[in-house]
């Protein structure tokens, strides 16, 4: 397959070019396109042949639902009902990164749910996505725009890397601001439950509904048995192409322990990537060392996490040695995708 690539400039939105993409949609193809969190890779989302191709496109596995993008609030035709908490949720946090889980009407296929009687649904605040889903004039399931389990992709660059030759268009537009995946509230329970952490933190959840909780499952290994709640959540994820190993414990002793390994694997030649801050950068030598951000600024963190693992597969590095976050507020979901990434290899010092 050809994929056109187009540039938008998301302060100076070209509506041709937004329009084209729309009719893409429409008519049962693929688009690569920004939103706030990640790239999305988005087809209509009540047209089954479509979303099946971003299946094929992925090569991710069927029973994983997808996220179904609005860029209006009557979201009625897709849902069974809408609960009062759910709209105290879209009215305070949509345009915004947060998926709502509710029942699913009969216009949504069971390919989009991979066969789940509920739908995620989400009104992205990046304002090309919302254009293209009113240019589409359809809502539009979209997981990120990656090969299935590599790092989800926050510049259009990595979407060309993971898509080209597998979708039709690819819509650049700027890196992602938030730059992690949307956080996913449970609806169809209450209390309502947190199945993936994200831009939208529990705390600022629990000022609208104080009894939402997480799903005590998300945090554990595939194989400590409990079933994740939102399918995605079971799967090898966001993983670079070297093995991660995360060091977790006080900051001095962190340092400590990532100096000894990087010692051990310089004897055996091997050339060692490492995640660290700007409180720690300097106190690394030997390696590849990529701040992300300050431990004062956990989004500035989450923002470059994505992009600092793949920056690690283009240097080739053999091994990833990262330090850890205080899981609070936006560290939940930087934890999260962190432990995924590591396939759960944690050393605690
Ligand atoms: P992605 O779009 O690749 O970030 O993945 C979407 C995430 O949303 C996956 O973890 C899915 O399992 C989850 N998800 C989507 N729809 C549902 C649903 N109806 N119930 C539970 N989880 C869902
Ligand atoms: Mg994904």
């Amino acid at each position: 397959m050809n994929t056109k690539v187009v540039m938008v400039d998301i302060n100076n939105i070209d509506k041709d070019r937004i329009e084209e993409a729309g009719k893409i949609l429409r008519e049962g193809g693929l688009v690569a396109f920004p939103t706030e969190t990640v790239y999305g890779l988005g087809a209509n989302a009540l047209d089954a042949e479509a979303v099946k191709k971003i299946f094929v496109a992925k090569g991710r596995p069927q029973d994983n639902p997808l996220i179904v993008h609005v860029a209006d609030f009557d979201i009625k035709p897709l849902v069974k009902d809408v609960p009062e908490i759910a709209h105290k949720l879209m009215e305070k946090f949509w345009p915004g990164p947060l998926t709502i889980i509710l029942n699913k009407s009969a216009i949504v296929p069971e390919i989009t749910s991979a066969n789940l009687p509920s739908v995620g649904i989400r009104m992205p605040s990046n304002i090309i996505a919302r254009e293209l889903i009113k240019a589409a004039g359809v809502p539009v399931a979209a997981p990120s725009a990656n090969i299935s389990g590599r790092p989800s992709p926050t510049e259009a660059q990595r979407c060309i890397e993971d898509l080209e030759g597998r979708v039709d268009l690819i819509l650049g537009g700027g890196s992602c601001q938030v730059g992690l995946e949307s956080t996913i509230v449970d609806c169809t329970v209450y209390p309502p439950c947190v199945l993936r952490p994200g831009g939208i933190t529990l705390e600022m959840l629990r000022e609208i509904e104080p009894s939402i909780y997480v799903d005590p499952a998300i945090m554990l290994k595939p194989e400590e048995n409990l079933k994740p709640k939102a399918p995605g959540m079971k799967y090898r994820h966001y993983a670079p192409k070297a093995p991660l190993k995360i060091i977790e414990g006080d900051l001095k002793k962190t340092i400590a322990k990532i100096n000894e390994i990087v010692q051990n694997n310089i004897d055996e030649n091997k050339k060692v990537g490492i995640l660290a801050t700007d409180e720690s950068v300097d106190k690394y030598s030997n390696a590849l060392v990529i701040s992300l951000g300050s431990r004062h600024n956990m989004r500035e963190i989450g923002k470059n996490l994505f992009e600092a693992l793949r920056s690690f597969d283009d240097a080739k590095v053999d091994i990833i040695l990262s330090e850890s976050f205080e899981e609070n507020e936006f560290g939940a979901a930087v934890m999260n995708r962190l432990r995924k990434s590591a396939g759960f290899d944690i050393i605690k010092v």
